[in-house]
């Protein structure tokens, strides 16, 4: 009975020396993505049509149309990590003020922060595994 009850390597949190952003770190590089990659909205929501400024500037900045623009997301971007193991490093930094209602944490691996799926920035990528 005890196999089955042994956890695999890290399952009970990573011991401290495996490498992740600092907090400090991800507050520079949070500023970093908002003040230069159009990283937003500020309040996002799933409300048709809302944020309209903030999607018609994406759209223009990515030279795509409103629509398409409002399909980008951070959970849908080719950078946007939130595996298993990955949430259990993100738990290391407390939430911050942007966290709260926009969804869940990932971490950016283009910008090195953490995001949230609701979100979205410039640098946003199709996923690979949706090009196929
Ligand atoms: S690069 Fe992708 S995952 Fe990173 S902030 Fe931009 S949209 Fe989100």
């Amino acid at each position: 009975m005890d196999k089955f009850m042994m956890m695999p390597k890290g399952f009970m949190g990573l011991p401290m020396d495996e490498g992740f952003i600092t907090t400090a770190e991800n507050k520079k590089n949070y500023a970093i993505a908002v003040q230069d990659w159009n990283y937003g909205p500020e309040v996002p929501t799933n409300e048709p049509g809302a944020n309209k400024e903030f999607y018609v500037g994406l759209a223009e900045a990515m030279q795509c149309d409103e629509k398409d623009a409002r399909r980008k997301h951070c959970s849908n971007c080719e950078y946007y990590d939130n595996t298993f193991m990955t949430q259990v490093r993100i738990e290391r930094i407390p939430l911050a003020t942007y966290d709260k209602g926009a969804g869940f944490r990932g971490h950016c691996e283009k910008l090195n922060f953490i995001c949230n799926d609701m979100r979205v920035c410039q640098a946003w990528e199709e996923r690979e595994s949706e090009m196929d």
